[in-house]
């Protein structure tokens, strides 16, 4: 049986970490909250580096 889950239905901003663009997977789909905006990423140590270029306000 051949199953096609979307893991997160909200998960319509892109399919590849935000930071390397490595192609996102159930495995390595990572999730962070940024500035109220959901961000996806490959693992944290991409959410860390995309959070370090955010300024804050
Ligand atoms: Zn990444």
């Amino acid at each position: 049986m051949k199953l096609n889950l979307r893991i997160n239905p909200e998960a319509s901003t892109g399919e590849k970490c935000e930071t390397c663009g490595k192609p996102l997977t159930p495995e390595n789909l990572y999730t962070r909250r940024i500035g109220g905006q959901v961000h996806y990423f490959c693992c944290s140590h991409c959410a860390d580096a995309f959070q370090k270029d955010q300024h804050c306000c």
